[in-house]
């Protein structure tokens, strides 16, 4: 056997074992749930993210040394897709999981790794994203919040906007402004703020699902103790920035799972409507779009390979991302629209509904409206392929 043919039979050794637990845990914890499991519910995916760091699926790329498991992204692909295909939800603390912990690793002072890190891997820790602004959003340089220099560190002073899980957070990743007289990217510095310090005010926003996972974070007088600055002051861009190529490789992975499942249950509604005399399955409305939305499907799952197979080589990472954005958050909303056609006025009472693939559409469907708003709206992503693809001038 080669050595990749090794490591890849050590892999399904690793998928079945993990399949396995997944399955039974999981069901046993959905029906220990008071009141019927609802995998939207924040408490009780905060609860379930809980039982995955009790359990040691944590802290899977980490090393060992700081409690880690040291798995290769092989690996750490297989538990992302496996976790999905068992129908759990994601977390409450995937911004400290998958973005704060591999920054710290990278960035962070041996000091810095060791107070934040077990806090991460326990899930005890929640951590939020301070970055976008009323007026810094796609143009984050723009970043207005100011760090001052106060005595033996820092006075914070600033508001930030669309800050995920904010009220659940024990702490927030910050980019402030330590300099204003340097130029724009070169004056900012990455926090990490103790959210139960005086002066930080939340307030959730209600979105259009009828949660509230996103909040308003004003920051008034705040000390922020020096060492809890990352990196050099003056860095925080250059942070920021390799903070988002982190996640790369496993990030859709999840995503993409999800979009088959969902793609599966609108066949099936497809199938249910027919049989109701709604839209039917058999009209060619229905057929063309869900063969585009399958292709779609197939593509995406292609692209998410490729990505991964670039991470594990070590390549840096390029414009490609951008393309698989713009596609999964565009065809996800096409998919979602699809559900809605065929449910017909149906959807309007899903929520209520003992139907629990009809309601889970419908919420899929509100909450797919800002998918192609977070993490770089499809407008931006364009401009990247625009002038980093294809070479065309800078807009
Ligand atoms: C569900 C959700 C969760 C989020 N979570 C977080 C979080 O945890 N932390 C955080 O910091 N932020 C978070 N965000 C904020 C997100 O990063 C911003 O919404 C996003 O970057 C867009 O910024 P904006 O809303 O200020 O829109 P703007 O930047 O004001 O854009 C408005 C419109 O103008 C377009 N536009 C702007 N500039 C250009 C340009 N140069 N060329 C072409 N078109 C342009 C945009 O595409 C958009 O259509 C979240 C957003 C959502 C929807």
């Amino acid at each position: 056997m080669t050595q990749m043919e090794t490591a890849a039979a050590d892999d399904e050794t690793f998928r079945q074992a993990l399949r396995a637990w997944l399955e039974s845990a999981y069901a046993r914890f959905v029906r220990g749930w008071p009141g019927g499991a609802d995998p939207r519910n924040l408490d009780f995916r905060r609860a379930w993210e809980d039982t995955l760091c009790a359990n040691g699926w944590s802290g899977l790329g980490w090393p060992r040394e700081y409690g880690g498991r040291a798995l290769p992204l092989s690996r750490q692909a297989v538990f992302h897709e496996e976790h999905a295909r068992c129908g759990a939800p994601l977390g409450v603390n995937l911004i400290g999981h998958g973005i704060l912990a591999p920054t710290l690793l990278h960035f962070g002072s041996e000091a810095q790794k060791r107070r934040f890190l077990p806090g991460i891997l326990s899930n005890r820790e929640v951590w939020c994203q301070g970055y976008s602004e009323p007026g810094a959003g796609s143009d984050l340089a723009s970043v207005r919040t100011r760090a001052e220099p106060a005595q033996g560190g820092y006075l914070l002073n600033g508001h930030k906007i669309w800050t995920s899980f904010a009220d659940r957070a024990q702490r927030c990743f910050v980019l402030a402004r330590t300099d204003p007289q340097a130029s724009r990217h070169k004056g900012l510095s990455f926090l990490l703020v103790d959210m139960r310090s005086p002066g930080v005010r939340v307030e959730p926003i209600r979105q259009l699902t009828g949660e509230a996972e996103f909040c308003e974070v004003f920051f008034e007088n705040v000390r922020v103790p020096r060492e809890d600055l990352l990196g050099e002051e003056n860095q925080g861009w250059k942070i920021a920035m390799a903070a988002a190529s982190f996640e790369r490789g496993t990030y859709f992975i999840p995503r993409l799972v999800r979009f088959a499942q969902e793609l599966r249950q609108v066949r099936a509604l497809a199938l249910r409507a027919d049989a109701y005399g709604r839209v039917p399955a058999s009209s060619a409305a229905v057929r063309h779009r869900w063969a585009r939305l399958a292709a779609d499907s197939h593509v995406l799952a292609l692209k998410s390979q490729r990505a991964l197979a670039g991470a594990m080589r070590g390549d840096p990472p390029g414009p490609e991302g951008s393309s698989t954005k713009i596609h999964w958050s565009e065809a996800h909303q096409r998919l979602l629209e699809l559900s809605l056609l065929l449910l017909g006025d149906d959807a309007c009472l899903a929520d209520g509904s003992a139907d629990p693939c009809a309601a889970g559409l419908v919420h899929a469907y509100l909450w797919s409206r800002a998918e192609t708003i977070l993490a770089g709206t499809s407008e931006i992503q364009r401009n990247i392929i625009a002038e980093q693809m294809l070479g065309l001038p800078k807009a």
